[in-house]
């Protein structure tokens, strides 16, 4: 008898892998488990030779939906007693390491039984199995059986106890089986969900409860209902996703390819953000983007709605007030959302964690993530450098929480804007948990440098509560340590970072975000950066991008011409603005790449008021997208002692040019993101010549945009550079809190001061 110790990486999770291998291990006759772990599925198996070499080769089939791309064998010492069976485990424990998978779309086995009249589960909203249904939502504790998760309010009736014990089984200790006996219930039954039903169809607005929360649901082919939906929830013109009743559907509103079809078909069932290709409903839910969010229905209950007559696409939005976190509770929901929603349908499984729906969108056929939440949290990632246990909290918007036990790290699911205090509450609730799940005893926090953040303040009140550390990460440096990260970069090796965004603290109290940072996790030296601005008032600014134009004007010696779009939009304000920016009073100075975008945006007549975060980016994209480039001229590099700038003048006298010269609107956008492409491009090559640093990595909000995401890689390509971009966490402020515990395992984190 030997044994052997197995890992496979892939797609293995939430694909009925587990089971896979178990019937494997049943026909070659080996015995021993198999797991869930925080890299894959872990397998010791133990038996004769000939059986164990069966059984492995047996592994090179999986199931359909799984994806293996490696497998790890090794030699193990044997156990003093073989086991004389084989067994699969819910969650891998090894050394006190143990990880709750994602939650996973129903899966097409429990579709069938749902959709079978003489299954005891027939259109039963809660079935789930070992591969499919909630699993991090509805989790408390450890260790992970049915005593911590929600499913302890109801216990299993005889018959499921029996699909629970059975390890031959699709449901063998799947925590959350139930059926329409012992389980979960609508409030109001079916007969509820059909009447929800047609309440969308009659264009009311619905607040669902789901899996991660409530969407608030509408009629997306209708557009009253969706200006309602909009003026109730004061959202402006941000887009709201959609979700189609089956694939072909969600084929008629984006134009998505294959690789992007499988994705929003994955068990994690994100949303995909897609080229919009129907241009009514284009208008009524993203206007002014020209991409559409879609996804499929997930839970059971979305199946169900659906069957009971929904429209086959509905506005699925997160059940909020803006800025505050997604309801999860029935009570809450019909406190806080009865002015937005005409109806609710509630459920009484409950939610431990909330969480969003998770948000892709591809950039040159790599998938990207916006969002990385629902069906991908916690995401687990080994940290190429040995860390000790430790708490980040991220920065302020997007924020997501990271925990460490200094071998590995786990980030949240999306948790918010924590800038109030409802979403700080979802912070707290989300780090306690995944410290208990996880086994950490922080040793340190770590948050933003921005001392204005909540988050920060909040985690300055945790260090002194449990007597530990406090450090502070410079934003840009977070961003870039997020990259190599998911890399695994070594930590020896330095990357020239190219970070782009929209706001960050910067380490001489501006406003920093377009840098070029060279190093690693300790370290990172600012190389170059874009020329800063004044932003008059501060960060208020970042709401009228006409002022921020305004200041561009000033700063490239252009003079204010009423004939210029954003001198126009100013109109009174002029002269308070001229003062303000030429005394520098109340003005902050910023290198920030989401602000020259502000700029380019409200030239160019787009947008001179932002609604949403990112807005006048988004919609300056829009335009660009699909037009033939006017060509302007690339920002000019300055050597400024201390290091190199990128003066964006040349590039905002040549679009005003272009703009008088009555050249195409989208033309000139499209340019812009061309040029700025250049001189950046330009700008890492003199800081390789200075460093010898030949990897670039992109990264900072800013990197969702398509257009200068595609010529800035492929210039950086054809110069020579290796490009990193981000696949796992977002390039947004979403993956900061996992930069965050890398800078500080690299000890590159400054002390905070206490008090
Ligand atoms: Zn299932
Ligand atoms: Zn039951
Ligand atoms: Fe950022």
């Amino acid at each position: 008898m030997i044994s052997r110790s197995i890992r496979i990486r892939g797609i293995v999770q939430g694909v009925g892998f587990r089971p896979f291998v178990y019937r494997a291990a049943m026909e070659t006759g080996v015995t021993g488990s198999v797991a869930n772990g925080p890299s894959g599925v872990y397998v010791q198996v133990h038996g004769e030779g000939p059986a164990i070499d069966a059984f492995i080769r047996r592994l090179d089939s999986p199931p359909p939906m799984a994806r293996v791309d490696e497998i790890m064998i090794e030699t193990i010492s044997s156990p003093v007693r073989f086991p004389d069976t084989f067994t699969i485990s819910e969650s891998f424990d090894h050394g006190g390491r143990t990880t709750i998978p994602p939650d996973t779309a129903v899966c097409s086995q429990c579709l069938q039984e749902m959709a079978d009249p003489n299954d005891r589960r027939y259109r039963y909203p809660f079935i789930a199995c070992t591969d499919c249904g909630p699993r991090f939502t509805i989790t408390t504790g450890l260790p992970y059986d049915r005593e911590h998760t929600t499913m302890v309010d109801f216990p299993l009736c005889a018959e499921c106890r029996i699909d629970y014990e059975d390890p031959g089984g699709r449901r063998y200790h799947a925590q959350p089986t139930a059926c329409p006996q012992c389980g979960p219930q609508i409030t109001g039954g079916l007969e509820r969900l059909r009447e929800a039903a047609s309440e969308l169809t009659s264009g009311r607005i619905v607040a669902i409860k789901g899996v991660g929360g409530y969407h608030l649901a509408c009629n997306a082919r209708d557009v009253d209902a969706v200006a309602t939906l909009r003026r109730r929830k004061a959202r402006g013109p941000k887009p709201f996703a959609v979700m189609a009743r089956d694939v072909s559907i969600a084929h008629s509103i984006v134009d998505i390819d294959d690789l992007e079809t499988s994705t929003l078909q994955s068990p994690g069932a994100p949303i995909v953000v897609g080229t919009a290709r129907d241009e009514q409903l284009h208008r009524s839910v993203a206007p002014g983007n020209g991409s559409i969010g879609v996804m499929l229905p997930y839970a059971p209950i979305h199946h169900l709605l659906f069957e009971f007559g929904a429209p086959e696409v509905l506005v699925m939005t997160s059940g909020n007030l803006s800025d505050e976190p997604i309801c999860i509770d029935p009570v809450e929901a019909e406190l806080r959302l009865s002015g937005l929603a005409d109806s609710f349908v509630h459920h009484d499984r409950r939610i431990h964690l909330p969480c969003d729906d998770s948000v892709i969108r591809f950039i040159e056929h790599v998938p990207q993530p916006i969002r990385r939440s629902r069906g991908s949290a916690p995401t687990s990632l080994p940290l190429p450098l040995p860390g000790s246990h430790c708490v980040a909290v991220g920065g302020e918007l997007k924020a997501t929480a990271c925990v460490s036990d200094g071998e590995y790290a786990w980030v949240s699911q999306h948790i918010g804007d924590t800038s109030s205090l409802e979403t700080l509450g979802v912070l707290e609730s989300t780090i306690t948990t995944l410290v208990d799940i996880q086994r950490i005893t922080p040793r340190s926090i770590i948050s933003d440098l921005h001392p204005g953040y909540l988050s920060a303040q909040w985690a300055s009140r945790f260090a002194r509560e449990r007597d530990i550390d406090h450090f502070g990460v410079q934003h840009h440096h977070a961003h870039m340590a997020s990259l190599l990260v998911e890399h695994e970069v070594d930590p020896v090796t330095p990357v020239l970072a190219i970070a782009l965004d929209g706001t960050g603290y910067g380490l001489d109290g501006t406003i920093w975000g377009g840098e070029i940072l060279v190093g690693g996790y300790r370290e990172a030296v600012r190389y170059a950066h874009l020329t800063p601005i004044l932003l008059p008032g501060g960060d208020a600014a970042t709401k009228h991008p006409d002022r921020i134009a305004a200041s561009y004007l000033l700063a490239s010696d252009m003079t204010w011409e009423d004939d210029i779009p954003s001198i126009g939009s100013l109109g009174q304000n002029q002269s308070l603005l001229r003062s303000m920016l030429t005394k520098g009073t109340s003005c902050i100075p910023t290198s920030s790449a989401g602000r020259l975008f502000d700029a380019a945006s409200s030239l160019l007549d787009v947008c001179h008021e932002v609604q949403y975060e990112g807005q006048a980016a988004i919609e300056l994209e829009a335009i660009a997208l699909g037009s033939e480039p006017v060509v302007l001229p690339e920002p000019a590099i300055i050597d400024a002692g201390g290091g190199w700038q990128l003066d964006s003048s040349p590039l905002i006298q040549g679009l005003i040019e272009a703009l008088r010269a009555g050249q195409p609107i989208a033309g000139i956008a499209h340019g812009f993101h061309q040029a700025l492409a250049a001189g950046l491009t330009r700008c890492a090559v003199l800081v390789r010549e200075q460093t010898g640093v030949a990897t670039a990595g992109l990264t900072g909000g800013v990197f969702a945009n398509r257009v200068l995401t595609s010529y800035l890689q492929g210039n950086l390509v054809q110069e020579g550079f290796g490009v990193l971009t981000h696949r796992v966490v977002p390039p947004n402020d979403g993956g900061l809190a996992l930069g965050q515990v890398a800078v500080a395992a690299g000890g590159g984190a400054l002390r905070w001061r206490s008090g």
